[in-house]
């Protein structure tokens, strides 16, 4: 960026400042750079002449080439107005104005050729257009008269529009700004880099994406335009990546020794699969580098990504360090504390769990053994970060379920210890690879793509309502096999009320089908306590209940392998990734597992297309893409956080090739010149002299 786009746009002629606090509140227009980033959101296409034969009144608008016939002022006062009539070789056509009459009467000449354009309308069965845009036909139209061939449309508001700021308005605006000062917009992608990726020069770039002669010089344009915000982008990232691995050191873990050895011999109960041992090398080779180490590691839901947290964490402990775990919830904190409790055993590493509902008494207890070195895993929700929590020597952190943090949560995170601890982030939400380079394009991935030898496929159904006998018969057998079943609700914040109305109208029709004491059913909701919610889940858990109510509190991270069906209630209230995270609560045994949608007969189109893929694929991979094609890169998790998706011009989901070579260019750049020294960088240099945001905008994962 340079100070020709930080210009305060009311300096530019025809603006003033009424309008410039107008553009600023309605589009967030304050200076230069913002009114030519402010693209248009399509292009009227004027390469094109229609016959007066083929222009019908579902038309937006329509260019037609005809011969002036007549003209005619009629009518008195209100009703003034001047009719013109027009003829191509198919047709007569219509014109008429309102206003400005005298002057459009004294320009239009009888038996020349004009182009009309406008919004076709039919009136006493004759085609018209009221107020059409009229311009004298020349076989050659030169630039200055304003016939480009494809007409930017602009977004504006009815406020904006009280200023004469109208799509046409704001182009006029564009269009000058472009005239006078066009030649001030200064190449920022070195030569070589527009050589080698095939990129017009960026004035050359604005000038056609605002006015594009034709199709051609649109793409050009665009793609120019794109690659230069998708390539800023990832440099940023891979450039703060840089900063942050010849900032911080990293403890190093030298040894394997006694704590991962004897948990590999002796406790872990199962054979790793080659997916969870190349991620574990992965760690391992991170982590004796001297750096610190920030690692997302991605893997469906089943997948085992629990272990593999925890073996890492036993080799913190053979170095001599702690390490904690954090999850979003309490549940899963639990859980997770569960899950330890059986791969470890007792006697042989020292963990402990502080949540919320954690006694005071039991807290001293915990913060003393941390502070001397006595407790080796700490796991938790955020109450972990607490300032009171010190450890001895926290080496390693594991995040579980794509908690983002902020940076005063970070800087919290890494006083913890002298060298900040490794973090490893785990997340079950599998993201398409463009997000994830963007989202989390500074942190190295690890990706489990293979689930544990023997697990069976689930096999998903969609019912409607009126298939709900058949499915409470499929319950019915599957318990009396011994197996548990899930009936998820939706749970919308907005709508709280209408939702725990579902849900209890669920349970009253669950107790009359499955009575007591035949059945046992457990119920949790966002309404309950912790821990009458905790209570309620270990019921479950133990089996004590066959059946588990639930809103979706249950969504992440529950694990009670003997649970074989998954039953979703109003599955077309739920997105896709949420679908499949329900999903991935079954099939975690050995026996074949099933989820089933129930759904009403209304179907939007986006819905049905969601159950279909659910219905189709397992894979989190595809389920993802699909994802994120339905709702858009806005609308993924944690997006909101991040700002770094707030892009202007590219799509993460259409503009995936450019992206691509962006980020190949930027490693390229960096392998060859981490600190941009080079001469040939040197305009990359400027960029970020000129644009120093800070790392505020970073998130550790
Ligand atoms: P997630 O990736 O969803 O967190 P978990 O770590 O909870 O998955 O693992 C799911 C289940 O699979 C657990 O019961 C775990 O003990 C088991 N598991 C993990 N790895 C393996 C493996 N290699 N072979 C067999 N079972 C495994
Ligand atoms: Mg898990």
């Amino acid at each position: 960026m340079n100070k020709f786009f930080e210009t305060p746009v009311e300096y530019l002629k025809g603006v003033g400042a009424a309008r410039a606090t107008a553009l600023k509140k309605e589009l967030g227009i304050a200076a230069y750079g913002d009114l030519l980033q402010y693209f248009p959101f399509k292009y009227i296409d004027r390469t094109r002449f229609y016959k007066v034969k083929e222009a019908s009144a579902e038309m937006p608008y329509v260019q037609i080439l005809a011969r002036l016939t007549h003209k005619e002022i009629i009518g008195e006062k209100a009703a003034r107005r001047l009719v013109a009539a027009a003829q191509d070789d198919t047709g007569p056509i219509e014109l008429v104005w309102f206003q400005g009459i005298a002057r459009v009467f004294e320009n239009l000449v009888v038996g020349k050729v004009y182009v009309f354009f406008g919004k076709p309308g039919f009136f006493n069965n004759k085609l018209q257009i009221a107020h059409p845009e009229t311009e004298l036909y020349s076989a050659n139209p030169t630039k200055s008269s304003g016939s480009q061939a494809l007409q930017p449309a602009y977004n504006s508001t009815e406020k904006l529009k009280k200023f004469l700021l109208d799509s046409k308005g704001i182009q006029k605006l564009v269009a000058a700004l472009l005239e006078q000062y066009g030649r001030n917009i200064t190449e920022n992608l070195p030569e070589y880099l527009r050589q080698t990726n095939h990129l017009i020069d960026r004035a050359k770039a604005f000038q056609q994406i605002h006015f594009p002669a034709d199709f051609m010089q649109l793409k050009e344009a665009s793609k120019r335009l794109k690659f230069e915000e998708l390539f800023f982008l990832q440099l940023k990232l891979l450039k703060n990546k840089i900063f942050r691995t010849q900032q911080f050191k990293g403890n190093v873990f030298g040894n394997v020794g006694y704590f991962f050895n004897e948990f590999y011999k002796h406790k872990l109960p199962f054979a790793l699969t080659s997916a969870q041992k190349r991620t574990l090398k992965e760690i391992r080779f991170d982590t004796q580098k001297g750096i610190q180490m920030n690692r997302l590691l991605q893997g469906d839901v089943g997948s085992g990504k629990t272990v593999v947290a925890l073996m890492s964490i036993l080799l913190a402990i053979d170095n001599g360090f702690q390490a904690c775990m954090m999850a979003p919830t309490e549940i899963l904190a639990n859980q997770h504390y569960q899950s330890l409790k059986q791969l470890l055993g007792e006697g042989f590493v020292e963990f402990a769990l502080l949540t919320g509902s954690t006694s005071k008494k039991e807290r001293r207890v915990i913060h003393e053994n941390l502070e001397s070195g006595k407790l080796h895993i700490l796991i938790g929700t955020h109450a972990l970060i607490e300032d009171k929590v010190q450890f001895k020597n926290l080496g390693f952190v594991v995040i579980d379920e794509q908690h983002r943090f902020g940076v005063e949560q970070r800087a919290k995170l890494w006083r913890k210890n002298s060298i900040p601890p490794h973090i490893l982030v785990m997340t079950a939400t599998p993201i398409p690879r463009t997000l994830a380079m963007t989202l989390y394009g500074d942190l190295d991935i690890s990706i489990i793509d293979e689930l544990p030898a023997g697990r069976k496929p689930i096999e998903t159904k969609h019912f409607y309502e009126n298939s709900r006998l058949r499915v409470f018969g499929f319950m019915k057998q599957e318990i009396a096999k011994g197996r548990q079943v899930y009936v998820v609700y939706p749970l919308i914040k907005e709508s709280e009320k209408l939702d725990l109305k579902n849900l209890m109208d669920g349970i009253e029709v669950m107790s009359r089908e499955f009575p007591l004491p035949e059945y046992r059913i457990s119920i949790v909701h966002g309404q309950l306590s912790a821990a009458d919610k905790a209570f309620e889940m270990q019921r479950f858990v133990k089996g004590e209940t066959q059946i588990m109510v639930a809103t979706t509190v249950i969504e992440v991270g529950v694990n009670v392998p003997n649970a074989s069906v998954m039953i979703i209630e109003n599955a077309e209230r739920f997105g896709l990734s949420q679908l499949h995270q329900l999903r991935g609560r079954v099939g975690r045994g050995a026996e074949q597992s099933y989820c089933i949608l129930m759904s009403s007969e209304k179907l939007s189109k986006d819905g049905r297309t969601r159950l279909e893929t659910m219905v189709r694929t397992n894979d989190g991979f595809e389920i993802a893409e699909i994802d994120l094609q339905l709702r858009g890169p806005g609308n993924i998790e944690g997006k909101q956080q991040s700002g770094v998706l707030d892009l202007k011009i590219a799509n993460l989901v259409e503009d995936q090739p450019i992206l691509l070579k962006a980020r190949q260019a930027v490693e390229a750049i960096f392998e060859e010149d981490p600190q941009l020294l080079l001469p040939k960088n040197q305009l990359l240099q400027q960029h970020f002299a000129q644009k120093n945001e800070g790392l505020s905008w970073n998130k550790i994962s």
